[in-house]
């Protein structure tokens, strides 16, 4: 598998933790947008939202599960954004799903 964030969430590529269960991998993002920016994996390879199906949604439910603890350590109490992006319209450069957590500061009202 060449997939990057398999061998992050696997450790044979280096990143900064910031959570990790059996299901799930948080880790800085490389190019911060926001003071706060991580990003939530499945241990799993699902390549995007639009392939999620009940053989892998344990995984998803997990990755739901962690945002609130990611967040409770980067210290968003006052708020942040989730986001995904899928395929080529969505701007998804890394195939392998991934959340977004923004935040630490006031983020812009219009992107969604
Ligand atoms: P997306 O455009 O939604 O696919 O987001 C991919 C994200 O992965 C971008 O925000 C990148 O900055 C981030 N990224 C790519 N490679 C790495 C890496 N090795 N470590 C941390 N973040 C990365
Ligand atoms: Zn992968």
């Amino acid at each position: 598998m060449s997939c990057i964030f398999c061998k992050i969430a696997a450790g044979e590529i280096p990143s900064e933790k910031v959570y990790s269960d059996d299901k799930v991998y948080a880790f800085k993002d490389i190019s911060p947008q926001a003071p706060v920016h991580i990003l939530v994996i499945p241990r799993v390879h699902i390549e995007s939202a639009n392939d999620i199906n009940d053989e892998n949604s344990a995984y998803v439910a997990a990755v739901f599960e962690a945002i609130p603890k990611v967040a409770r350590a980067c210290g968003l109490e006052n708020g942040y954004r989730v986001i995904t992006n899928v395929g080529e319209d969505g701007c998804q450069t890394v195939k392998h799903m991934h959340f977004h957590i923004l935040g630490g500061k006031k983020l812009p009202e219009n992107v969604v």
